[in-house]
């Protein structure tokens, strides 16, 4: 079975870690985020391509949440004396990886590519491709202006609350190659629980990609990143009561009209399963504190269409 999942940081990339435990992982495309994307120090910082590079080669900290295990802070450290930037925390392993993507994408290889050759070198069996080579950023508008994303996210710490996003670039951005081959030959397509408006909207916002969701001639299935109509962690239940007027599996669901077959939500947000429509609701415990859980949630993922 060939498995193509659209995915964001740290929510989605412990859910794609359950998915290549329960099928082939060569089997598995992974459709990545990049309008979290940043230069930072002069680097290009690609934090949501990582945290599922880092979570397929088996590198993740999982106690911190984010970023590479056995991590130092020797280089943030200095740039801090030296009065450089700090807001956004880069350690000593991850640095390595910025550096490599950094001179790359300088000598004219494309995002894509560049992916590809650091999974090789990680050991990633799994195809992780950048939705898009072409520059796509979000910005977030609040009460206090408009933001880029990080800036908001990180130096604000995601207070400000959102009036709306937008995505610099989507316009004219097209597919990276592959992402619309993995698409069609998909035989299931997963969204993963994600921030479907900052996380799983930019990459919904290339035409191209979105078009080829809506004309899937095979199921589409949403897992949601709500338990209890709470976000595990970040803001997607803060933006989803501002932007969509509520937290329940229904607003969900809205954020991805025309897209998805089944919605997997945990056994918390069971009772209230109304106004999904034509969406099947798939009802587990989504919350995955550990490979088992993970491995759990894939299943339930997986079946949820073969019922
Ligand atoms: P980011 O780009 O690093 O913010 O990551 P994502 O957008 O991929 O993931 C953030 C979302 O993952 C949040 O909305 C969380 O609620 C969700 N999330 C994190 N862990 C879990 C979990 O164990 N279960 C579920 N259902 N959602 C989770
Ligand atoms: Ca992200």
């Amino acid at each position: 079975m060939k498995v193509a999942a659209v995915c964001g940081g740290v929510g989605g990339a412990r859910f794609v870690r359950g998915v290549v435990d329960v099928v082939e992982p060569r089997d598995v495309t992974v459709v990545g985020n990049v309008g979290d994307d940043l230069e930072v120090l002069g680097m290009h910082v690609s934090p949501d391509l990582d945290s599922v590079l880092y979570a397929l080669a088996g590198l993740s900290d999982e106690q911190r949440g984010w970023g590479r295990a056995d991590e130092t802070w020797a280089a943030l450290g200095t740039v801090a004396a030296l009065g450089g930037e700090t807001w956004f925390l880069l350690g000593d392993r991850d640095l390595g990886v910025h550096l490599v993507r950094t001179q790359a994408l300088r000598d004219g290889e494309p995002l894509s590519a560049v992916t590809r050759r650091l999974a090789e070198r990680l050991g990633v069996e799994t195809a992780l491709l950048p939705a898009t080579d072409d520059r796509l950023r979000t910005f977030v508008a609040t009460p206090a202006g408009e933001f880029p994303f990080q800036e908001w996210f990180v130096a604000r710490g995601h207070r400000d609350e959102v009036d709306g996003i937008r995505f610099d670039g989507a316009d004219a951005a097209r597919p990276a190659p592959g992402v619309l081959e993995a698409i069609a030959g998909a035989d299931l397509i997963l969204l993963a629980p994600s921030n479907p408006y900052v996380s799983l909207g930019p990459i919904l916002a290339v035409a191209e990609i979105r078009a080829a969701l809506e004309r899937r001639t095979v199921p589409c299935v949403a897992v949601s990143p709500l338990i209890g109509g709470r976000a595990v962690k970040g803001p997607a239940d803060r933006m989803l009561t501002r932007l969509a007027g509520g937290t329940s599996p229904r607003q969900v669901a809205g954020c991805y009209a025309g897209l998805i077959d089944a919605l997997v939500v945990d056994e918390s947000d069971a009772h209230d399963l109304g106004g999904l429509g034509d969406v099947r609701p798939v009802v587990t415990r989504t919350l995955m504190r550990d490979a088992d859980a993970r491995r759990r949630l894939a299943e339930a993922a997986l079946g949820a269409v073969r019922a």
